[in-house]
């Protein structure tokens, strides 16, 4: 097999690595929760905004989502989900007076007897389900756009994966490399001012498929590590079909890593937080880098390939 290398000193310029935000916020990109009161007066075709007023009707006007059997109400009318009922303490948000248990079924048995699109109806999906089975499908549905994978800030950026690839290579100005091996090169030359802001993104063309190798520092506990791992650009049963390899040494000592890519469904921040990928204390990596271990030279090779054997991947020891 040919082992094409790719040799690319990533990081001249230390503003590159540490340009992201210093605080991550935890991942809030739920974007749709403002709109559920405002469009209400929306004049269109009197069959399509009927719809549309019942769908608004079943969104819970506390927290917005979809609500689902049971849905209650208080004595003066006012409906919640389940979920928002347990968090009130019996006490209707709207109007102050207590909840009771008062179901109501007259909105549940309306919910029944819709059937909408898919909300990826726009990205090619057909799909049309019940209400009560939507958000099921909507969740696995195959036309759901993939987010950015790009770590370094939130990016909002949505789409397929052939768009996303032009997104990273033009926007974030990602490196690109086609083939299965890499011998890839981190250089940092002050390496002490590890922070969650550090993270690096090398995208690789094989096999049809795209793949993001992801490299950062961040602390562990108290301790500094840095940590590499691979993501995979599609869904999570084509990841499970590829497998990768790191290492990472240097004066004869070596740390390797086998896994399967994640996919980018997953967001990279959780992969991280699984630990799912090789980990480098960063005085191992000092040690790595030789010198006078004040600067940070790492070299990580790898290797991306398909496992022959599918079947007997099944079988669990
Ligand atoms: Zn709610
Ligand atoms: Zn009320
Ligand atoms: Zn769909
Ligand atoms: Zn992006």
């Amino acid at each position: 097999m040919e082992e094409d290398s790719i040799e690319c000193v990533t990081t001249s310029s230390p503003e590159r690595l540490y340009e992201a935000e210093v605080n991550h916020p935890p991942n809030h990109h739920h974007n749709h929760h403002n709109q559920s009161s405002k469009s209400r007066r929306k004049v269109s075709s009197p069959l399509i905004s009927s719809a549309n007023s019942v769908v608004e009707l079943l969104e819970c006007p506390v927290c917005a989502s979809s609500m689902f059997p049971p849905i209650h109400q208080c004595h003066n009318g006012h409906t919640l989900c389940s979920a928002c009922k347990t968090r009130v303490h019996n006490r209707c948000p709207t109007c102050r007076q207590e909840l009771g248990e008062i179901r109501c079924l007259a909105l549940e048995k309306v919910a029944e007897s819709l059937e909408l699109p898919c909300r990826y109806s726009s990205l090619g999906c057909s799909e049309i389900s019940p209400y009560y089975s939507k958000l099921k499908h909507e969740a696995v549905c195959n036309f759901r756009p993939f987010n950015c994978p790009y770590a370094g800030y939130e990016c909002s950026v949505v789409g397929d994966i052939p768009f996303l690839v032009s997104h990273l290579r033009d926007d974030h100005k990602v490196d690109m490399h086609t083939g299965s091996s890499f011998n890839h090169r981190y250089v940092k030359s002050n390496p002490l001012e590890v922070d969650n802001a550090t993270w690096m993104l090398t995208v690789f063309h094989c096999f049809g498929h795209y793949f993001c190798l992801h490299f950062e520092a961040f602390q562990l506990g108290m301790a500094p590590v840095y940590m590499a791992f691979l993501r995979f650009m599609g869904d999570e049963t084509e990841a499970r079909k590829f497998s990768y390899s790191l290492e990472v040494g240097g004066y004869g000592r070596k740390l390797t890593w086998e896994g399967t890519p994640r996919s980018i469904r997953d967001s990279h921040r959780k992969v991280r937080d699984s630990h799912d990928g090789l980990i480098i204390q960063r005085r191992l990596a000092l040690f790595f880098s030789g010198g006078d271990r004040k600067e940070l030279k790492l070299r990580i090779t790898g290797r991306i390939w398909k496992e022959q054997n599918l079947e007997s991947g099944a079988i669990h020891i």
